[in-house]
C-alpha cells in the first residue's frame, strides 16, 4: 500500500517514548542538553529556554551565554558559563537560537554548535542567521524549529504560501536543509528529509499563542534529544507535551479557561508528563 502522507501523534506513542531513569543511571547518562539562548535584549528568552530544558528528561542542563546571570539567578540547578559554546563543557545536544540576536557572539555561537558532532535544535534568531548549506554536512542530527514567518523566509517563499499550504512548506523545507523540519502553528507539522509521513500534533492550543512559548518548546525538545531521542521522535513528543502542559494550564478538566504564560506551560510540563 502506499505510505500514508501524515500520522497523527497518539497518547501511547508519546508514552513509549518518554525517557525515564533507570536504576543505572547517573546525571550524566541521562544527557546533558546545551542552551545558547537570550541576550541583552531577550534576556527572558535564556530563562524560558531552560525552564522547558530542566523539564525534557535530560540530567542536566549547561547554559553558554550572556545570559548566564539571570538563569542561574531562576534556575540553580543550571550550569552556566558566559562564554562561547565552544568552551562550554561536553553536552549530547545543543539548543541554539532563541532570543541570540544577530551580532558577532550570536553567530559565533551558531557555528560553535553547528561544528559540533551531537544533535541540534536551531529555532528563531538561529534559524534567520543559518548558512545557506548549513546544515547538510553535519555529523549528526539537525531539527529546525520555525513558525510560519521563520519557514517562508528560510524557502525565500511569502509568508501567506507557507500558512496556506503547510503540508508542503514543511516538506519543501525538510527536502531544501536536509534537517527534520517542526513547523509551528495551530496545527504543528514535523517532517524529515526522507518520504517519511509528515507527523501532526493533535494536542496544541491557541492559548499557546503567547511570547515565550516557543523558548518553552525548544529548551523541551533540545532536552529530549539529550536524552537520547531521533530528532524525529523528540520533536513530535515535544510538541505533544509542549501542547498538553499548555491546556492543562489553561483549563482544569471541566472547567472554564484562562490565559496562559509561557511560564506557565513549562510549570505544567511535570503534570503532562505524568498525565
Ligand atoms: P513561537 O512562534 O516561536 O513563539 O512559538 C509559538 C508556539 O505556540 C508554538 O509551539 C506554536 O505551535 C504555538 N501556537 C501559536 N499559535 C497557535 C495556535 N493558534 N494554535 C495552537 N498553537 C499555537
Ligand atoms: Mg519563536
Amino acid at each position: 500500500p502506499p505510505t500514508p502522507d501524515i500520522e497523527v501523534m497518539q497518547h501511547a506513542d508519546v508514552a513509549a517514548v518518554l525517557p525515564r531513569p533507570s536504576a543505572e543511571s547517573d546525571k550524566y547518562r541521562r544527557g546533558v542538553v546545551g542552551v545558547v539562548a537570550g541576550s541583552a535584549r531577550y534576556p527572558g528568552a535564556a530563562v524560558l529556554a531552560v525552564a522547558g530544558a530542566l523539564r525534557g528528561g535530560a540530567g542536566a542542563v549547561r547554559y553558554a551565554g550572556p545570559g548566564a546571570d539571570a538563569v542561574i539567578a531562576r534556575f540553580p540547578e543550571t550550569l552556566v558559563s558566559a562564554g562561547p559554546p565552544g568552551k562550554a563543557g561536553r553536552v549530547q545536544a545543543w539548543v541554539v537560537g532563541p532570543g541570540i540576536g544577530d551580532d558577532a557572539q550570536a553567530r559565533q555561537a551558531l557555528a560553535d554548535v553547528l561544528a559540533s558532532d551531537v544533535p541540534v535544535l536551531v529555532d528563531a534568531d538561529g534559524l534567520r542567521l543559518l548558512p545557506p548549506d548549513g546544515v547538510r554536512s553535519r555529523s549528526a542530527a539537525t531539527l529546525l524549529t520555525p513558525h510560519a514567518g521563520e519557514a517562508a523566509a528560510l524557502l525565500g517563499r511569502p509568508r501567506e504560501e507557507v500558512e496556506a499550504g503547510r503540508l508542503a512548506a514543511v516538506r519543501a523545507l525538510a527536502a531544501k536543509t536536509g534537517a527534520t523540519v517542526l513547523l509551528k502553528g495551530s496545527t504543528t507539522l514535523i517532517a524529515g528529509p526522507d518520504d517519511d509521513p509528515v507527523r501532526v500534533n493533535p494536542t496544541g492550543t491557541a492559548w499557546l499563542a503567547t511570547a515565550g512559548s516557543g523558548d518553552v518548546l525548544s529548551g523541551l525538545t533540545g532536552s529530549l534529544l539529550a536524552a537520547g531521542l531521533s530528532a524525529r521522535t523528540a520533536a513530535s513528543t515535544g510538541a505533544y507535551l509542549h501542547g498538553l502542559a499548555a491546556r492543562r494550564a489553561a483549563a482544569r478538566p471541566g472547567g472554564p479557561a484562562a490565559p496562559i504564560t509561557a511560564a506557565d506551560v513549562a510549570d505544567a510540563l511535570g503534570e503532562a508528563w505524568r498525565n
